[in-house]
């Protein structure tokens, strides 16, 4: 007798689909018969400087002690993270990405009885995690892209276990000021764990800029998720970090795997700490590139959801997929985002001045190529 596995994966899984990532540029060169080299990525939010020299001089070292466990509690790293921000060590939870973090605080505290709130279009981790675990997923409607955090706070009910807050937000990169951060949290029960995910926090330095750091002692019930994956270019290492109050980074530990962060990962993320040189030019190619895509789309009449972060999403039309596909083939990656409930935009990180140039040519090439019918 045949089995049906589907039918033995616990309820949330069986109707889950995974994440979608950006496309691969090695995959998308075997199936193009493209050179890797002359292929753009503009699809993950990645860092286009490449990474550290500090980074990289530290992960060659940690090399030698490849055949030893890494430290499970990321001694220096939580050090190092301690003292750039003015935490205590047993207030920092280390993740696998801070993805994995988002993974372990539901796991954590919310059970498949419980109700997770999230802001239609935000992070399309927060779905997963929520139906994995069983749990009803709450999509508040979006306020003019970005989150409408009244709404958000007048969605809890008393199954209501966490809140996820993406701010600034991917895929919209809009943001909400500290202000209006403050003023959702003080609307929030104390017993209900709200996620500030902040993996896009060092490119925006506005007045108001949000910064959940401020708001912990103020709320016991806060976790802000932080990452080196974007302006800290470490993406492929896969390291996030975590603020909350001991207690809570306590109950976190009990559930992460033992050694969540690998040592090369640690050294290197350790290492770019002290790189403030890089985080520098991080912040000022991601300022310039993002006004020269502005300016193309204004020249080109798409309108566009202002960004503060290293991305921005631009709306290309109702055949969004046909200049999705035909910027694939010109060699240029960007990020469809039907999947986010945005059919007609498409997503584009931030490059070098170069790349951001090629995609503005590609794409301008392409809106002649659907708008001709080819
Ligand atoms: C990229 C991103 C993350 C970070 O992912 P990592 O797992 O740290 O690489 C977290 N939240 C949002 C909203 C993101 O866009």
């Amino acid at each position: 007798m045949s089995i049906d596995y589907q039918s033995l994966a616990v309820r949330g899984v069986q109707a889950l689909s995974p994440y979608q990532p950006g496309k691969p540029i090695d995959e998308l060169a075997r199936e193009l018969g493209l050179n890797p080299a002359d292929i753009v990525k503009l699809a993950s939010n990645e860092n286009p400087l490449g990474p550290s020299e500090k980074a990289l001089a530290a992960a060659r070292e940690a090399l030698s002690e490849l055949c030893l466990y890494p430290d499970g509690n990321g001694f220096d790293l939580k050090q190092a993270l301690a003292k750039r921000f003015g935490v205590d060590m047993s207030q920092i939870t280390l993740g696998n990405g801070s993805n994995d973090l988002l993974e372990v605080v539901a796991r954590c505290f919310v059970s498949s009885d419980s109700e997770v709130i999230f802001s239609q279009y935000a992070f399309a981790v927060y779905p997963i995690v929520t139906q994995a675990i069983g749990a009803k997923g709450i999509s508040v409607p979006a306020k003019d892209w970005g989150h409408d955090l009244d709404a958000m706070a007048e969605a809890v009910t008393d199954r209501t276990r966490l809140i996820f807050v993406a701010n600034p937000n991917n895929p919209t990169g809009t943001v909400h000021g500290q202000e209006a951060i403050q003023s959702f949290l003080d609307r929030i029960p104390a017993s209900v764990i709200v996620v500030l995910d902040e993996a896009y926090c060092e490119f925006f330095e506005g007045e108001d800029a949000p910064d959940g750091l401020k708001l912990l002692s103020r709320y016991p019930n806060l976790i802000v998720c932080r990452t080196f994956s974007k302006a800290w270019g470490l993406a492929a290492l896969r390291v996030g970090y975590s603020f909350s109050s001991p207690e809570i980074a306590d109950i976190l530990n009990r559930v992460r795997q033992p050694f969540n962060v690998d040592s090369i990962a640690l050294a290197a993320a350790t290492a770019v700490l002290d790189d403030e040189d890089y985080l520098q030019r991080s912040r000022e190619v991601n300022a310039k590139g993002l006004r020269q895509l502005e300016q193309a789309f204004e020249r080109m009449g798409l309108p566009f959801i202002p960004s503060v972060g290293n991305f921005i999403a631009v709306d290309v039309g109702d055949q969004a997929m046909e200049v999705y596909q035909s910027l694939l083939k010109q060699g240029v990656i960007v990020r469809p985002v039907a999947g986010y409930g945005m059919p007609k935009h498409l997503r584009v990180s931030v490059g070098l001045p170069e790349e951001n140039e090629k995609f503005i040519q590609a794409l301008e090439h392409a809106l002649d190529a659907v708008n001709r019918g080819e």
